[in-house]
C-alpha cells in the first residue's frame, strides 16, 4: 500500500537524542514527509542546522536543515506529531495537541499508563488501538510507545508467553549513553565506571509488559499478572540497552522449542510488510559471545532485537541475554511502525 501523496509530519523535541534519531530514519520515508520541527523556546525561531547539536554518526538530511525551528504550540501545519519531549513537558503539551486534531506518537512516559492510550507494539498488541475510540479530542489521538528498555524484553517474552506461558521474570540491564537524551548535552561520569541508577526506569519496565501483554475486552485493558522485577545500570556503550534475563515458566519446555518459538516469530508489521518493519522481529545468535551493541544493534536497521546465551539457570527455568537498539526500535523507529500500522489500518 503506497498513499498517493506523502502525509505531512511534525518532529516535537527535534533536537533531542530521540528527535534526532526522528528525523533520520524520517529522512526517506515512502509514506511520511517532515514539514515541521519544534523544541523549547531556546531553539524555537533558529534554522535547525543552527539549533541542534547533531550528534548522530549520519550526516543530517539536507532537507531539515534549513527548516525553522518552531514553539511546541498546536499550530504546526502537519497531521501527525512524533514527540520526543523531555517528559517534564510532554504530557500537557501532547494532550494539546491530541486536542487540536493531531495524531500524537508520544516516547515519553507521560501518557502511557493512560486507561484510554494505547502503549503499542505493533508486533505485540495491535487490538489495543481501539482504545483511542475511548479518547475524546475529536479527530486527535494519543498512542504512545513504551519505554526503550520495556520494548527489547517485550519483544522476547512475547512468544515466550504465547507458547509455553510465564509466571516470573528477573531482568538486570546495562543501557546505553544515548537512552539519558542528546550525549552532546548530557554530561555522564561513565568513563571507567557503571552506573546502578536509572531514574523511574526500573519501576516503568516492572509495569509497562502487564499493560502490553493486558487483554483487550469490553473497551478495557485487564492487565497481565507474571511477576517481573527489574535493575537498571547505565554503561560506556554508544547506542543499543542489553538485558540479562531469567524466566520461569509455566510449562517444561526443551531450549530448541524457544529457540524456535523466537526464529518463527512474526507480526502484523510483517505480514503487513509495514516500511519499518524488520523481516523478523527476533535474532537468535548461537554463539556464546553474542549479542553484543557493537555488532547487532544495527540488526535490520535497528529495529530487529537479538537474543543469545540461552541455557538453563539455577534459580529460575532459564536465562538469557538481549540486545535492542534504544533510539531506533526503543524509541523512533518504533514510534513510526506504529505510524504505519494506524496507516495502513486506515485510522490516519
Ligand atoms: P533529550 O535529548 O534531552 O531531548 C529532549 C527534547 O525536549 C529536546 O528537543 C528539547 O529541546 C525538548 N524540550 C526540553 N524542554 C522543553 C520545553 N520546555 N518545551 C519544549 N521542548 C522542550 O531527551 P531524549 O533522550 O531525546 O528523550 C526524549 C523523550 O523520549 C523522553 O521522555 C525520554 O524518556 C524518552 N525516551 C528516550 C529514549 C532514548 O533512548 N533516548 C528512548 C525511549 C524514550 P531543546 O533542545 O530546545 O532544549
Amino acid at each position: 500500500m503506497e498513499p498517493k501523496e506523502k502525509i505531512s509530519v511534525g518532529v516535537l523535541g527535534a533536537t533531542g537524542s530521540v528527535g534526532q534519531k526522528i528525523i533520520e530514519l524520517l529522512s526517506n520515508h515512502p509514506w511520511f514527509e517532515i514539514k515541521e520541527l519544534a523544541a523549547s523556546e531556546s531553539s524555537a525561531g533558529k534554522k535547525y542546522n543552527d539549533a541542534v547539536d547533531w550528534f548522530l554518526p549520519t550526516p543530517m538530511p539536507e532537507q531539515v536543515t534549513e527548516i525553522e525551528v518552531k514553539k511546541c504550540e498546536p499550530n504546526l501545519d502537519c497531521k501527525i506529531v512524533f514527540s520526543g519531549l523531555d517528559s517534564s513537558v510532554a504530557g500537557e503539551i501532547e494532550t494539546e495537541f491530541a486536542k487540536n486534531g493531531y495524531v500524537v506518537i508520544s516516547n515519553s512516559r507521560n501518557h502511557r499508563m493512560d486507561n484510554d492510550v494505547p502503549l503499542l507494539i505493533p508486533e505485540i498488541n495491535p487490538e489495543h488501538i481501539e482504545l483511542i475510540k475511548r479518547q475524546k479530542y475529536g479527530e486527535g489521538f494519543l498512542v504512545t510507545n513504551p519505554n526503550c528498555s520495556t520494548i527489547g524484553l517485550s519483544l522476547a517474552l512475547k512468544p515466550l508467553l504465547d507458547s509455553f506461558g510465564i509466571e516470573s521474570v528477573n531482568v538486570v540491564t546495562m543501557q546505553a549513553i544515548s537512552g539519558a537524551g542528546n550525549p552532546k548535552k548530557v554530561k555522564l561520569d561513565i568513563e571507567d565506571n557503571v552506573i546502578p541508577f536509572i531514574n523511574g526506569e526500573e519501576e516503568k519496565v516492572e509495569v509497562e509488559p502487564l499493560k502490553i501483554f493486558g487483554k483487550f475486552e469490553n473497551g478495557k485493558i485487564s492487565y497481565n499478572n507474571f511477576k517481573i522485577g527489574v535493575q537498571c545500570n547505565r554503561v560506556n556503550v554508544t547506542d543499543g540497552h542489553t538485558e540479562c534475563v531469567q524466566v520461569n515458566l509455566k510449562q517444561k519446555v526443551k531450549k530448541d522449542e524457544i529457540i524456535n518459538a523466537w526464529q518463527e516469530f512474526r507480526g502484523e508489521p510483517q505480514i503487513l510488510s509495514l516500511p519499518s518493519a524488520p523481516k523478523r522481529p527476533l535474532y537468535y545468535f548461537s554463539e556464546p559471545s553474542y549479542p553484543q551493541p557493537k555488532y547487532q544493534r544495527n540488526l535490520e536497521n535497528g529495529m530487529a532485537v537479538s537474543i543469545g546465551r540461552l541455557r538453563e539457570d539455577p534459580l529460575f527455568d532459564y536465562k538469557f541475554v538481549l540486545l535492542s537498539h534504544n533510539t531506533a526500535r526503543g524509541a523512533a523507529g518504533g514510534a513510526i511502525l506504529c505510524a504505519e500500522l494506524l496507516k495502513a489500518k486506515e485510522i490516519i
